[in-house]
């Protein structure tokens, strides 16, 4: 890698992907590094997330104006995009529960808050939500109608081969360990899986190594002051296809909104909720799988790779969600998957900055859920950014 390259990106994931896409298609000239062996294997939070398009009801235009406008355009961009590229994509809505009254104010609230992030959005009655998912019982619910689930790694696969066909060079098993400033640009310094470290030109850094994403703005900055707390998310799964009584409809059903509380600091969670798989068949084809999934249980990582280790018990994620889905047994839990999501200490927001004493590196940080819905309007941010 002894040339130069104009853009650099750090990081494979949804983020770096669709970024590379941009910007190739812009005529730039792109090399992607990943430490992981190839995009979409090994461990990331584009991998291993819940897999739903969220409308952008959570995200206040006050505290978090990025992902408030970014969710609801990346969820826009995401549904063109899938339709027009074949990534499996369903928009199936989504309920977000009360099961006590105390709770309906909340749903209130929440309703306002779709009102002004133009979400469409309802206010339902108990009998209403169960009409609509009628295995659920609640006394009154918002339904999102734009919200959906979707091939998390068909969607990446996707933007990397599109990436790939405008120009962009991708490099897998290949970290980046430093940089230094140099003329119109940065030398960034890499280290292959066998070890062997190289040094190359770029005139622009782009950061989005998600978990990492804080380590690589100090590279840059070592005053960078950005610290991320991963939070871990447990989900277990059933067979919805397996006994009539847990034959759900299909859609999201989530929770009104919880914290999370960690050494670094309390966050909000959006709540264990249910979440429909995807199914691909032949010829491009797919639908509602078997597979419903039921998490996150959130609690601090012991690390940024904190995927293995001991599940928590079946039991915490039953009572999370037997009250609005009755009809679930404790046995037909199983364990599904952990993923580890980039929380930024003392950030509700995402932050997308040019880093102070090196212009030539914008820094994506902090891009934790919805960053897989607002991908591709994070990307276009980017671009905007770098290039207008
Ligand atoms: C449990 C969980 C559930 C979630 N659910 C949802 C959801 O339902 N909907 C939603 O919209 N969002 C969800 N998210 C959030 C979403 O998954 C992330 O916001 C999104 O995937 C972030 O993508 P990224 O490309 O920024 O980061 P990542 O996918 O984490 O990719 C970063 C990449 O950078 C690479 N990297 C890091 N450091 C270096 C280095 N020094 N050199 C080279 N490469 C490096 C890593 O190997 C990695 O591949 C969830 C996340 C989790 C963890």
């Amino acid at each position: 890698m002894s040339q130069g390259f104009a853009v650099t990106i750090v990081g494979a994931g949804v983020v770096g992907c669709a970024l590379a896409w941009e910007l190739a298609r812009a005529g730039q000239e792109v090399l992607v590094l990943d430490k992981n062996p190839g995009v979409s294997q090994g461990e990331n939070q584009s991998t291993r997330n819940s897999g739903v398009i969220h409308a952008g009801l959570y995200y206040d235009q006050q505290t978090r104006p990025l992902k408030a406008a970014l969710c609801v355009e990346g969820s826009r961009l995401l549904y063109e995009f899938c339709e027009r590229y074949g990534v499996p994509a369903l928009k199936c809505g989504k309920l977000v529960v009360a099961t006590r009254e105390a709770e309906l104010p909340m749903l209130e609230r929440y309703l306002a808050r779709a009102h002004e992030n133009q979400v469409p959005a309802q206010l339902l009655n108990g009998a209403q939500a169960t009409e609509r998912e009628p295995q659920v019982q609640a006394v009154g619910a918002l339904l999102l109608p734009t919200s959906g689930i979707i091939d998390a790694a068909a969607l990446v696969h996707k933007l990397y081969a599109l990436a790939s066909k405008a120009g962009a060079q991708f490099v897998s098993h290949t970290e980046m360990i430093g940089a230094a400033p140099a003329a119109e640009g940065l030398e960034i310094e890499v280290q292959y899986r066998d070890g062997a470290r190289d040094k190359f030109f770029s005139g622009r850094l782009i950061n989005s190594a998600g978990l990492y994403a804080d380590q690589v703005a100090r590279m840059v900055d070592p005053d960078s002051p950005f610290r991320v707390d991963p939070l871990r998310g447990e989900a277990m799964k059933f067979y919805r296809t397996r006994r009539p009584e847990v034959e759900l409809a299909g859609m999201n059903v989530y929770p009104t909104p919880k914290k999370v509380t960690t050494d670094q600091g309390t966050y909000f969670t959006v709540g264990v909720h249910l979440t429909p798989t995807l199914e691909t068949g032949p010829q491009g084809s797919f639908g509602l799988g078997p597979v419903v999934t039921v998490g996150p249980l959130n609690r601090q990582a012991r690390g940024r790779e904190d995927y293995g280790g001991d599940f928590k018990p079946a039991a915490e994620f039953f009572e999370q969600v037997v009250d609005f889905f009755p009809s679930l047994r404790l046995e037909d839990l199983e364990p599904h998957q952990v993923g580890i999501q980039a929380r930024l200490v003392g950030h509700q927001d995402f932050v997308m900055q040019f880093c102070p004493s090196q212009p030539r590196c914008l820094n994506l940080l902090g891009i934790d859920s919805p960053g897989l819905t607002s991908a591709m309007a994070l990307a276009r941010r980017a671009r905007a950014m770098l290039l207008d």
